[in-house]
C-alpha cells in the first residue's frame, strides 16, 4: 500500500492537470449514509421518479418527507480528512478539478471554489424552482416544511425541488460534457471512494485512461475499472489521502 501511495504522490506532483473523482465513500466518512447502499433510504423505499414528482402532490409530499430525514444528516456533516487533503492539493496548485457523484456540497464547504467542482448529480444543499429556476435556501424550505407546508411551491407557482438529479430525470448535459472533457484532457485521474457503478459517472475513468492519463483508484471495495487502472489502493479515503499529502509534503513541495 505504501509503495502505491508513493507512486500516486509522485504522479500528482508531476503536473497540475490532475482530476479527482469522488463518490459516496468520501461522504460516509463525514457521517452521510450511502443512500443507494443496502439499508440506505433508496433501498428501503421505492424512489420517487421525476415524472411522479412533477405530476403528483402526494409524490412531492413523500419526497419532501424523505428529504427532511436527509436534512438532519446534512446539517451535521462536516468535511473530513479526505476533503481537506483535496483542499491541500488545490492550495499546492495541484488540482484541476473535482468531479463528484455526491450531492452533499461538502467539497464547497471545505473551501473548494464552486468552479472547481462538477456535481454530476446536483446538490441537495440547493433548492430549485422547477419553473423559474430560482434557488432558495435549504433552511428556509425546511422551516416551511416544519410549519406544515408539505410540498412547498415558489412564489411563481412552480414546484420547489432539491437541485439533485432524481431517478428518471435527465442528466445535466453541460455538466456531463464538461466532466468528460476534463477526464479526457487530464494527465492524472484519481477515483476516491466510488464503486464506479452509477452511469454515466463511472465512465469518466475510462475516458481518462483511453486518453493516456495515469489512473489511480482509492476505494474500500473492488470497482469495474480495477483492471485498467495503473495503481489501486484498498483503503479509507481519509487515511489514504492524508498519507498522499504527507508524502508530497516530505518530497518538498
Ligand atoms: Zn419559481
Amino acid at each position: 500500500m505504501n509503495e502505491n501511495i508513493s507512486i500516486i504522490a509522485k504522479k500528482i506532483s508531476e503536473t497540475s492537470n490532475n482530476v479527482i473523482f469522488t463518490g459516496a465513500g468520501i461522504s460516509t466518512e463525514s457521517g452521510i449514509p450511502d443512500y443507494r447502499s443496502k439499508g440506505g433510504i433508496w433501498d428501503k423505499f421505492r424512489p420517487v421518479y421525476f415524472n411522479e414528482f412533477m405530476s403528483s402532490r402526494d409524490a412531492r409530499e413523500e419526497y419532501w418527507r424523505r428529504w427532511s430525514e436527509l436534512y438532519q444528516d446534512l446539517i451535521l456533516a462536516k468535511p473530513n480528512p479526505a476533503h481537506m487533503a483535496i483542499i491541500k492539493l488545490h492550495e499546492m496548485g495541484l488540482l484541476k478539478s473535482v468531479i463528484t457523484q455526491n450531492i452533499d456540497g461538502l467539497h464547497q464547504e471545505s473551501g473548494l471554489p464552486d468552479e472547481k467542482v462538477i456535481e454530476l448529480h446536483g446538490s441537495t444543499c440547493r433548492i430549485r424552482c422547477m419553473s423559474c429556476n430560482k434557488i432558495s435556501s435549504i433552511h428556509d424550505v425546511k422551516k416551511r416544511l416544519d410549519s406544515g407546508d408539505l410540498a412547498p411551491e415558489c412564489e411563481c407557482g412552480g414546484y420547489l425541488k432539491p437541485d439533485t438529479i432524481s431517478f428518471g430525470q435527465a442528466m445535466p448535459v453541460e455538466k456531463v460534457e464538461r466532466a468528460i472533457k476534463m477526464s479526457k484532457d487530464c494527465n492524472f485521474f484519481m477515483v476516491v471512494g466510488s464503486t464506479l457503478i452509477v452511469q454515466p459517472a463511472s465512465h469518466m475513468p475510462v475516458y481518462a485512461k483511453n486518453s493516456k492519463a495515469f489512473l489511480a483508484i482509492i476505494n474500500l471495495s473492488e470497482t469495474p475499472c480495477d483492471g485498467i487502472c495503473d495503481v489501486r489502493v484498498h483503503g479509507k479515503a481519509g487515511e489514504v489521502m492524508t498519507k498522499i499529502i504527507n508524502e508530497i509534503d516530505q518530497n518538498g513541495r
